[in-house]
């Protein structure tokens, strides 16, 4: 079955509706049940590219099904979990009918209580893990293949083994935190779409008091994410120079993009360009923190990212809190905190 005969009556696409994991993921299976991912396969389809080869396993085209399940490591990942005795069917499956029979929950994963969140969770993961891989840190995308599986391990967990007594995990609350008398923070982020080739970011300043001083969002093109945080980082410096702050606390959700921008990157990396700009900045300002953050704690400039995202274009504010971030802004004030599953041993400041 494609997208275009798929009647109204498929029952997979109310399956899709009433699945009840988070919202985006939600979203994501609907875009791979429709073949709606930009897929080597499908950019070929538009002809944006003439190869249509799978870039990270070089074994087969990259189309959404090998995205999710074939591609060396999704399947790495996927016989990990399943029983043994149901990889033949597992693997051997038509997508339309695989992604059935994982919603209604036919495969048994390995210590997992709900096999079609866990399936959601797992595809849409293995999506972003691509994306990142591919297109973050493509000078490297070959030697960190296990570290990726054990990073989409550990996020897998911490969505779906909430409340299962994981005897090293625990639930902490994160929330913003003001920066100290004298310095304004900076929040930044970055976005792109699921489903088209662009990116976007957004950043918020705020005062030691949680006010907002200032914000935008910014339409990037068609960059990775890790760039359009980086464009986030630039962008964010350059709003807080030109209203007159000298002395910031700018904090990012990536721990790449704070990496590079403390430490620098090899000048052939992709966004060489753009560390540069931003830590040359870096250099106009008299005291300058770069933090790396939860992203449970970096809700308005996640926010606005996606507004650059979803609007495809760019705004900048004024110090007058705009309407549309208004509740946000408040929840960061009040110290509202949102819950993260981590690693007892490792140390989260609250
Ligand atoms: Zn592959």
């Amino acid at each position: 079955m494609n997208v275009e005969n798929c009647g109204v009556k498929d029952p997979t696409w109310s399956k899709i509706w009433s699945w009840r994991g988070p919202q985006r993921v939600k979203s994501f299976l609907w875009l791979l049940y429709s073949n709606k991912l930009l897929t080597n396969a499908s950019r070929r389809k538009r002809n944006l590219t003439d190869d249509e080869m799978c870039q990270i396993c070089q074994a087969g085209a990259e189309t959404c099904l090998h995205v999710v399940r074939d591609c060396d490591v999704a399947k790495r990942f996927w016989c990990g979990l399943l029983e043994g005795r149901e990889m033949k069917r597992f693997f051997s499956l038509d997508k339309e009918d695989w992604i059935k029979e994982n919603l209604n929950g036919s495969f048994n994963f390995r210590g997992v209580k709900d096999n079609d969140i866990c399936f959601g969770v797992v595809v849409w993961l293995l999506w972003k893990v691509r994306n990142s891989t591919i297109f973050g840190v493509d000078d490297k995308f070959l030697e960190p293949l296990d570290l990726r599986v054990k990073i989409l391990s550990d996020e897998f967990s911490s969505m779906c083994d909430v409340g299962k007594g994981c005897s090293n995990k625990e639930v902490v609350w994160i929330k913003w935190k003001p920066p100290e008398l004298g310095s304004v923070k900076i929040n930044v982020d970055g976005a792109r779409s699921l489903s088209e080739d662009w990116a976007g970011c957004g950043g918020v300043i705020r005062s030691s008091n949680g006010s907002w001083l200032g914000g935008f969002f910014k339409f990037v093109g068609c960059v990775s994410v890790l760039e359009a945080e980086i464009w986030g980082c630039l962008e964010g410096l350059e709003l807080a120079l030109k209203s007159g702050f000298d002395s910031v606390w700018l904090e990012s959700d990536s721990l790449l993009a704070v990496n590079f921008i403390r430490n620098g990157c090899n000048d052939d990396h992709v966004c060489a360009g753009l560390i540069k700009r931003v830590r040359s900045l870096m250099a106009h300002f008299r005291y300058v923190k770069i933090l790396h953050i939860f992203r449970e704690a970096n809700g308005v400039a996640d926010f606005l990212a996606g507004e650059a995202v979803r609007k495809k274009s760019s705004f900048y504010f004024d110090n007058i809190l705009p309407e549309c971030c208004k509740l946000l802004i408040l929840d960061d004030v009040r110290g509202v905190g949102r819950p993260r599953l981590v690693n007892c041993d490792v140390g989260v400041s609250l």
